[in-house]
């Protein structure tokens, strides 16, 4: 789900504009909270609960940026009355003081998802323009420490071919910093392949992993938890309740 559509910043390997989704200026696809929870409710596809629908906030535009932040602690606050898993990716940084009410609200672990995205350290000028600086955005790890239940990883995505791969000892020591695990995700784009995105109403396709990816994973692995996509640690979260 989005309050916005588009996004301020101009990611070079961004999906948007295969969406015909507008880059690097104010979107004015602006969708009200109201519409969004009565949608919501009301998708026959809806589940409920703790084992219920996965929610995620933020495929189509970016849900921290200060034009959307206020609409997405709006949702998230009706949201995590729920009680379903909510996920939230972002390339900004999010502030304790911000947060700090909807934290409070989380009544098991695993029901709020914080990923925090990166597709380079080194190059983020050149690949990632208009985003928070890597540093700056990294610093939203400090939430762990404000509630165990809240989750949050590092969320390498996509994996930019020979770019990636060069910052593999500063996301080690990020890593052990803040001891966290990560989500190397799939590429999604519009190079058409056996495997259909399960996002951009079918015009996005899961692209073979590459060897940066494979070697990152590998690497990684030695460190913490590597997952594939954003679903994986949820779902094993929901094993582990059933038993
Ligand atoms: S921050 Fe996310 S939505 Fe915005 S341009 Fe970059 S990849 Fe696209």
């Amino acid at each position: 789900m989005n309050t916005n559509l588009g996004c301020r910043s101009n990611c070079s390997y961004c999906y948007l504009p295969i969406l015909d989704l507008k880059l690097g200026k104010v979107p004015n696809q602006e969708k009200s909270v109201t519409s969004i929870i009565n949608y919501l409710l009301s998708h026959p596809l809806f589940i409920q609960g703790k084992q219920g629908t996965i929610l995620s906030i933020g495929c189509y535009s970016e849900c921290w940026d200060e034009i959307n932040k206020s609409a997405t602690i709006e949702l998230l606050n009706f949201l995590l009355t729920l009680e379903n898993p909510i996920q939230i990716a972002t390339k900004q940084f999010i502030h304790q003081k911000e947060i700090r009410s909807i934290l409070d609200k989380i009544v098991w672990c695993g029901q709020l998802s914080i990923y925090i995205s990166s597709a380079t350290i080194s190059f983020w000028n050149k690949y990632e323009k208009g985003t928070c600086s890597p540093l700056e955005r990294f610093k939203s790890f400090n939430l762990k420490k404000e509630k165990k239940e809240l989750l949050m990883f590092l969320y390498l995505k996509p994996v930019l071919e020979n770019i990636t791969i060069k910052d593999i000892e500063l996301y080690s020591s990020l890593i052990e910093k803040y001891d966290i695990d990560v989500i190397v995700g799939e590429t999604f784009n519009a190079k058409v392949s056996e495997k259909i995105s399960s996002v951009g109403d079918e015009k996005l396709y899961i692209q073979d992993t590459s060897d940066d990816y494979k070697n990152i994973c590998k690497d990684l692995s030695n460190l913490c938890i590597v997952y594939s996509n954003s679903i994986e640690p949820i779902e094993k979260i929901r094993e582990k309740m059933n038993g």
